[in-house]
């Protein structure tokens, strides 16, 4: 199938693609950045946006730098460009470890970051490092700026805070301390396949006992969101197999997972149980960051 008939429109300059995007936004006018959602979805008809306003030749959107204690990445930063270290510490080490999970190189060459936190899709890994980092979003209309805590952020399945004006310009990840250990696993049937539950998890070691514990969990519930009970089950613990367990059981208790005709409930909820558990080994079995 073809996609039905849109307005194509290439701004240049971020102000042109904001005063286009507010013309065409009421007639679901649509951003274009990598297309690797939206463009499938439009050939099979489940979206007909009548105009696409595409980013990708605004050159401002193409950054992605340091600012004070957080990485900034612009809207048009594409997957492959975590590969390489984004940034020195455990962040960037984090995010090439979470890259590679991403569908398939081709579509990581041109799929976006900013544009998988504006698609919402549950089993996105950049939304599960999103809601599990306390990331940053700038929204950003001819109306203005504002910046939106993840947490408020996603709010469903393909359904986020973002009014239909505004261009997700920037999303900022905070650096993390440098003897931040993490661990990410998810579980899909097939390689490249989007997956079926995922955990991420960061955590310090002050005296050997775990502080400023992080469990977040994506693909199981319609958002990603941090595990409130299973970093409780951590916070001042000694990282050991008993800990981890009851860490396992508490995010596997408190999640409501999605359902559908090929998986379960009850499957997905063993799955949180365990990649929770086989995040938390794997963050202690990395290295303390140097
Ligand atoms: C076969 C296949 C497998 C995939 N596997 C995975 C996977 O395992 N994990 C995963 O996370 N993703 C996967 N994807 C999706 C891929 O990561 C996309 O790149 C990503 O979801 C969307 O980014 P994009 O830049 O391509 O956005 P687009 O497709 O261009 O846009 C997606 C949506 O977001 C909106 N949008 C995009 N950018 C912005 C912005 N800056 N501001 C406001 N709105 C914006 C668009 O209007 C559109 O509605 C897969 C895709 C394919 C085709």
């Amino acid at each position: 199938m073809k996609p039905a008939p849109f307005r194509y429109h290439a701004p240049t300059t971020l102000y042109e693609a904001l005063a286009t995007l507010a013309a065409v936004a009421p007639d679901d006018g649509r951003v274009l950045a990598g297309g690797q959602s939206l463009v499938p979805i439009m050939a099979f008809r489940l979206a007909r946006p009548t105009h696409l306003v595409d980013i990708n030749g605004v050159a401002e959107l193409r950054r992605m730098a340091i600012v004070e204690d957080k990485l900034t990445i612009g809207a048009c930063v594409r997957h492959a460009a975590f590969y390489r270290e984004a940034c020195e510490g455990p962040l960037g080490r984090l995010l090439a470890s979470v890259v590679r999970h991403i569908g398939h190189h081709p579509i990581r060459t041109r799929g976006t970051f900013c544009g998988s936190l504006a698609h919402a899709d549950p089993a996105s890994e950049w939304c599960l490092v999103a809601a599990t980092l306390d990331a940053e979003m700038v929204a950003t209309s001819s109306r203005g700026a504002r910046t939106i805590a993840a947490k408020d952020f996603f709010a469903g399945i393909m359904t986020t805070a973002r009014a239909e004006d505004e261009l997700l310009t920037q999303a900022r990840l905070p650096l993390l301390p440098s003897d931040t250990r993490f661990g990410f696993c998810e579980f899909s049937r097939r390689a490249g396949d989007f997956a079926l539950a995922m955990a991420l998890v960061a955590y310090r070691l002050e005296d050997g006992a775990i502080v400023e514990p992080r469990v977040g969990v994506g693909a199981a519930e319609p958002r990603p969101r941090r595990i409130a009970q299973a970093e409780a089950a951590l916070a001042g613990r000694t990282p050991g197999a008993e800990v981890f367990h009851a860490a396992a059981d508490a995010s596997a208790d408190a999640v409501d997972p999605l359902e559908d005709h090929n998986t379960s409930a009850d499957y997905r909820r063993s799955l949180v149980r365990t990649l929770t558990r086989r995040a938390l080994e794997r963050a202690a079995a990395s290295e303390a960051c140097r």
